[in-house]
């Protein structure tokens, strides 16, 4: 379908807030990525359904996003529909120790609002830079610790865009696992349970968390934060990726505009003009170098997209 008619279209079924011909790089903390054809910012539920059930009937690929901090975009764009989760979506309600937020709200802020309300135990999701949706679907977090172990239950569509709830114990949580990383669920809204504190201590406990990682992370360069995961099986071995990918030398090492960042090897960041087939060079070159040395194959973290709209974990692209 042609991109004027698609648009056309889309109005038509009353899909307001969209962008014709995007730049992904735009919608991706790397700054990597070419046109998708259509973005819609995910307003209210209805339009959204609306929107999953237009691109089922034409057979349009269609994709969601929060702020693109875990996706490497393709340099050709994408052939169909990004439905982006953020600021237009992103309410919350607090009642003693519990959250209900929904899919667009920004990670930092939630922790921070946790804290002012005094509920602790969100704590280490406060210097991860994207949206909750985004973050349960990868069961983010840090410090060992991760999402799933504040989410008491997930709202989301189903596959035939039914509205479910899914507890906890049905998430399927794991080390950066979910549920929805299996089935194509859109994540709308979570109730998180926190425990109760003194504002005061939790806000000391998160001022401490980001000045850590400003000393540990690149913070100031484009990046997708940990491009490989840190294996329970590689880690028993040899450690975690960052010390594996610095003792085989590949620290500063530079395909393109993209770069092994020089203080921290788990972290690919984008120095100039960085581009999706620099990201899977240079990923696909540091696979190879670690599994010649150590026999193992690291994982990726970090997600690709290919331009009709398939979603992954990079690897299983190379
Ligand atoms: C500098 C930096 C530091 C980082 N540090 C950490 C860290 O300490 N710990 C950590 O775990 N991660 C970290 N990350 C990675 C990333 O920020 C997290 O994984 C984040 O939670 C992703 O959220 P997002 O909104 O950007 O998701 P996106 O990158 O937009 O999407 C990630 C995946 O989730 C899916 N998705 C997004 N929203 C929804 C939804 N509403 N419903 C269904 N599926 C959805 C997408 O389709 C995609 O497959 C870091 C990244 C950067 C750039």
């Amino acid at each position: 379908m042609k991109l004027e008619i698609l648009a056309n279209r889309l109005r038509e079924i009353g899909i307001k807030d969209l962008k014709k011909d995007e730049p992904l790089a735009l919608h991706s903390s790397w700054k990597i990525g070419g046109p998708a054809d259509v973005l819609v910012n995910v307003s209210d539920i209805p339009s959204l359904q609306k929107l999953i059930v237009f691109a089922k009937e034409w057979d349009i690929p269609f994709i969601v996003i929060g702020r693109g901090s875990n996706i490497l975009f393709p340099d050709e764009g994408l052939r169909g529909i990004v439905a982006k989760f953020g600021k237009a979506f992103a309410s919350v309600r607090t009642s003693g120790t519990s959250i209900v937020a929904d899919a667009g709200m920004w990670t930092p802020r939630l922790a921070k609002i946790a804290a002012s309300k005094g509920i602790s135990g969100l704590e280490h999701v406060s210097g991860i830079p994207g949206t909750l949706g985004g973050l349960i679907y990868m069961n983010g977090g840090s410090l060992r610790r991760s999402i799933g172990d504040n989410v008491k239950s997930v709202l989301a569509l189903d596959e035939d865009t039914n509205l479910i709830e899914i507890s906890r114990d049905k998430c399927e949580f794991s080390y950066r696992s979910s549920l929805f990383q299996r089935k194509n669920y859109v994540i709308l809204k979570a109730c998180i349970e926190g425990i109760g504190d003194d504002p005061k201590n939790i806000k000391r406990r998160i001022l401490d968390i980001l000045a850590e990682r400003k000393c540990k992370f690149p913070l100031k360069l484009p990046s997708c934060g940990s491009v490989f995961t840190n294996n329970a099986e590689i880690y028993e071995v040899c450690g975690p990726p960052g010390k594996i990918i610095e003792e085989a030398g590949l620290k500063g090492l530079r395909v393109g505009g993209l770069m092994v960042s020089t203080m921290h090897a788990n972290f690919i960041v984008n120095v100039g003009g960085g581009r999706s087939k620099d990201a899977l060079e240079l990923i696909s070159m540091i696979r190879e170098t670690v599994h010649k040395r150590t026999g193992f194959w690291l994982e990726c973290e970090v997600r690709y997209v290919t331009p009709k709209g398939k979603i992954a974990p990079l690897h299983e692209f190379l």
